[in-house]
């Protein structure tokens, strides 16, 4: 890793053929799936890795299943089994599956793993650089940084989801925007016992949200978010939730809330020699809020647009919109419909639960598991979900 000190501007500048702003999940992906071709990539990153990302470090598989690489080394836990509890009716739905759900990891060690991996396959990190501000040029684009001048033939944004690089190209604000609290719980051992195996997810807990408890390997993940910005004291329904499942006072408790951006940012094709992907492009699953498939798959589809487009703004923007529309946009669109049913209509969740709560839970555990996707599950012309299908 290229070391390099905080606010110590140079005047020269680096030259790169891509440089990705960020080496979250995203920004990882890109490098990853960039590397190895003789192109000069640069991963400028504000933290120095590993760094602390708040996060409940669910990796769905279907956002394993899209990465090149051995996870084995960052695994905290791996769930066969998942747990949707509805709260008012008090309804109880699981599924077990013979390959894991999801898998725990911690975001430091998980986001390490990836951008090791894009170093050796040839990317350059530059840490402790944080980008300040991002202007076009005759075929690319100039960032300035803490640590100096670099200069891209094309620039990936994976900065997140308050991107800088979004300010400072004039892209319009994000909306869909769910607060989250997450919080590393430590047990005594004997109590950790209960929650080995199964993520949980608890509905009817927090007004248009949801509550979860993820397993780790010697403690849990336990959250809350809400799709209602600013409209619940998540503080107090963690409180609350604790009781709810019976914890009393942790032996060690670290607090940690941030935002997930869960609809697509306007004007996301818009900035020239720029790509936006992952949370800086709001691409998260509004359904779960989860964005590490999104920001995995837009980062690779990103790198491949470069690649495919040969640098040429109009063809790379050209590939990249077309990819995004067909691998995931839609794939949102239906997310959002399911969404909108879950958080906005509690009525309506609790009485399809009642009836259809079994089969739904298996739906949504085939989706995030990639054994089908939401667009395909709705256009099963028996799925008790078609009405859904209509595009918006
Ligand atoms: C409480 C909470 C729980 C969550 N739980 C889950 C979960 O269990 N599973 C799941 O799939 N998703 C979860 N998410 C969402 C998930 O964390 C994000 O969607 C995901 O991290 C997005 O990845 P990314 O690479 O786009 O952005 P990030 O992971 O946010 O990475 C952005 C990177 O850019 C860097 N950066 C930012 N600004 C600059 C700058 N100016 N210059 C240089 N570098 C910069 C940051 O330091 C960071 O490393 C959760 C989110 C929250 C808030």
């Amino acid at each position: 890793m290229k070391n390099s000190t905080e606010n110590s501007v140079s005047d020269s500048s680096t030259e790169l053929d891509v440089a990705i702003v960020g080496a979250g999940p995203a920004g990882a992906a890109a490098a990853l799936a960039l590397g190895g071709r003789g192109l000069r990539i640069g991963v400028i990153e504000k933290g120095v890795p590993p760094r602390h990302k708040t996060c409940g470090g669910g990796v769905l598989r279907r956002a394993a299943a899209l990465l090149p690489l051995d996870l084995s080394a960052v695994v905290e836990r791996e769930c066969h089994a998942a747990e949707l509890v509805h709260h008012g009716p008090h309804l109880r739905f699981r599924c077990d599956r013979d390959r894991p759900i999801v898998t725990m990891v911690m975001r430091d060690r998980f986001d390490h793993l990836l951008i090791d991996a894009a170093e050796k396959k040839g990317a350059q990190i530059f840490p402790n650089t944080t980008v300040l501000d991002v202007s076009p040029e005759e075929d690319g684009a100039r960032l300035t940084t803490s640590a100096g001048q670099f200069r891209a033939r094309f620039v990936i944004a994976a900065d997140g989801a308050n991107s800088v690089v979004a300010r400072k190209t004039g892209r319009p604000e994000l909306r869909g925007i769910v607060p989250a609290l997450e919080c590393e719980v430590t047990l005594a051992p004997e109590a950790m016992a209960a929650w080995r195996d199964t993520a949980r997810f608890d509905f009817g807990v927090v007004p248009a949200g949801y509550a979860w408890v993820f397993p780790k390997r010697n403690h849990l993940s336990i959250g809350v978010l809400t799709t209602r910005r600013g409209a619940a004291n998540l503080p107090e329904y963690y409180r609350r939730y604790l009781d709810l499942l019976g914890i009393g006072e942790p032996l060690r408790e670290e607090r940690h809330g941030y935002i997930i951006p869960c609809r697509p940012r306007a004007g996301v094709f818009g900035a020239r020699r720029v790509l936006f992907v992952g949370d800086a492009a709001g691409l998260a699953d509004p359904v779960l809020a989860e964005g590490i498939t999104a920001g995995i798959l837009s980062g690779q589809l990103a790198a491949r647009a470069i690649l495919a487009g040969d640098f040429s703004e109009t063809a790379v923007k050209r590939h990249y919109r077309a990819a995004l529309r067909r691998e995931w946009l839609g794939e949102l669109r239906v997310a959002r419909r399911l969404a909108w049913l879950l958080y906005d209509c509690p009525r309506l969740r609790a009485r399809l639960l009642t009836r259809h709560g079994q089969r739904l839970t298996e739906l949504i555990a085939r989706i995030v598991t990639g054994e089908t996707s939401y667009a395909a599950a709705v256009t099963r012309p028996a799925n008790y979900l078609k009405f859904f299908r209509r595009t918006g």
